[in-house]
């Protein structure tokens, strides 16, 4: 038996953020990133539409990028104090998914993090609040999904959260938020959605749902990330929903081991997450290409890229992702990012053993075993092509 699992509601499109007037709840507590929403001034929109429907409002802000477990912790305890039946998490996915984690604590105060750490063994929620995800950014769509990256910075390992309990019970896609992410953001962002929906594509858990959902934010995405880049509003709009179809269908359907590596990389060398899978992407579907190039050729002929076999097709695919990255100004390797030979070398075989054990290799098309997990990390780093 299979489960395929979203919010009960989305709202969408310019001015989505009034939708929260009509909800029909007591106290709203609002989780919201460093200070990005309140400088443009969607914090006090949230505060003033919740307010305009009854609402007691309480914010908790400073949730920084990757968040820690202990701000989860503290979250959570503000949540304790303040009994809110509606939380609501505004910004990018890094608030977002904090807000989950603090909304289990909030509900299970005796359960620890090493108790929900494994997939799939979350407590049920919803006895005590509902969960509203408003996304700033267009990549991560933490506001469907069943997911929540939480960085544990003892061992600077990233844990992704995973159960159906976390996924949100509204999404808010206000077209107006994106707007005013800059431009790095919006490359970064718009390639870890382009990422979740290949992965999405070919993981194991792939499903009659899922691909339609996938394989339609692949050609969004390739249709409007380099304008949205490029400040074209009308793009910038697009790629908010597109990411939202991408996470639909990679919260059903897993994701694979550029996610693995992207979680593992992303907290030692101290990346972006959308960077890490940006460089990583074209290198996964060369390796993965051995177990799924039917698929890979699936997409490159959905984005009308030349080639007569699936091996022509796969290979149009991976220069088409390359050509992406240039035109969004990110560089290939994790060498050309700024990552030195020394740093790389210290944690090489660190970063693969845990990449290997990350909840995404087990829904990879292709197996993988730490020393190949290194070799994958190895050709991303200095910019060589998978052949094994
Ligand atoms: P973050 O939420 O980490 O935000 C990155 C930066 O962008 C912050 O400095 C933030 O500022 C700023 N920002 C956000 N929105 C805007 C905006 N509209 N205008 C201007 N600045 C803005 O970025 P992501 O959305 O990329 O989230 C990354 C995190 O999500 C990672 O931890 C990753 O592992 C996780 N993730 C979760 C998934 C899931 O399914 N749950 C899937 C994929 C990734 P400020 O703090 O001031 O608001
Ligand atoms: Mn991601």
């Amino acid at each position: 038996m299979a489960r395929f699992t979203l919010p009960r509601d989305i709202y969408y499109g310019s001015n989505a953020i009034a939708s929260l007037t009509d909800l029909d709840y007591k106290k709203a507590f609002v989780v919201t990133g460093g200070s990005s929403m309140q400088r443009t001034g969607f914090l006090k929109k949230v505060e003033d539409a919740l307010a305009a429907g009854g609402m007691q409002v309480q914010v908790f802000d400073g949730v920084e990028p990757d968040p820690s477990i202990e701000t989860v912790m503290r979250g959570a305890q503000a949540m304790r104090d303040f009994e809110p039946d509606l939380i609501v998490a505004l910004g990018g996915g890094s608030p977002m998914d904090a807000a989950k984690a603090m909304w289990v604590f909030y509900e299970y105060p005796e359960k620890t993090f090493e108790d929900i750490k494994n997939p799939f063994t979350m407590p049920k929620l919803r006895k005590k609040a509902h969960f509203a995800a408003i996304p700033s950014t267009s990549g991560t769509a933490s506001e469907v999904t069943a997911f929540s990256v939480i960085t544990d910075y003892k061992t600077l390992i990233k844990y992704p959260l995973a159960d159906f309990e976390i996924t949100p019970d509204i999404a808010i896609l206000d077209t107006d938020i994106p707007l005013t992410m800059p431009k790095k953001l919006v490359a970064h962002t718009g390639m870890d959605a382009l990422t979740h929906a290949i992965e999405a594509y070919v993981a194991t858990a792939r499903s009659g749902f899922s691909d339609p959902l996938a394989k339609q934010a692949i050609v969004d995405i390739f249709d409007s990330l380099v304008d949205s880049y490029n400040g074209d509003v009308e793009a910038r709009g697009k790629m908010h929903i597109a990411q939202c179809l991408a996470g639909m269908a990679f919260s059903n359907a897993l994701l694979g081991i550029a996610h693995s590596l992207a979680h593992k990389t992303g907290a030692m060398f101290e990346l972006p997450h959308g960077l890490c899978n940006a460089i990583l992407l074209p290198y996964v579907i060369q390796y993965n290409a051995k177990a799924c190039q039917s698929r890979y050729a699936d997409i490159a002929r959905a984005l009308g890229l030349p080639g007569g076999t699936d091996k022509q097709l796969t290979d149009a695919l991976v220069r088409a992702i390359r050509e992406l990255n240039e035109k969004l100004g990110i560089a290939p390797t994790y060498q050309a990012n700024g990552v030195s030979e020394e740093n790389l070398n210290k944690h090489a075989d660190g970063i693969a053993k845990n990449a290997t054990a990350d909840p995404c290799t087990g829904s990879n098309p292709r197996p993988i075993d730490a020393a190949n997990m290194k070799k994958v990390l190895l050709c991303a780093f200095y910019g060589v092509d998978v052949n094994f």
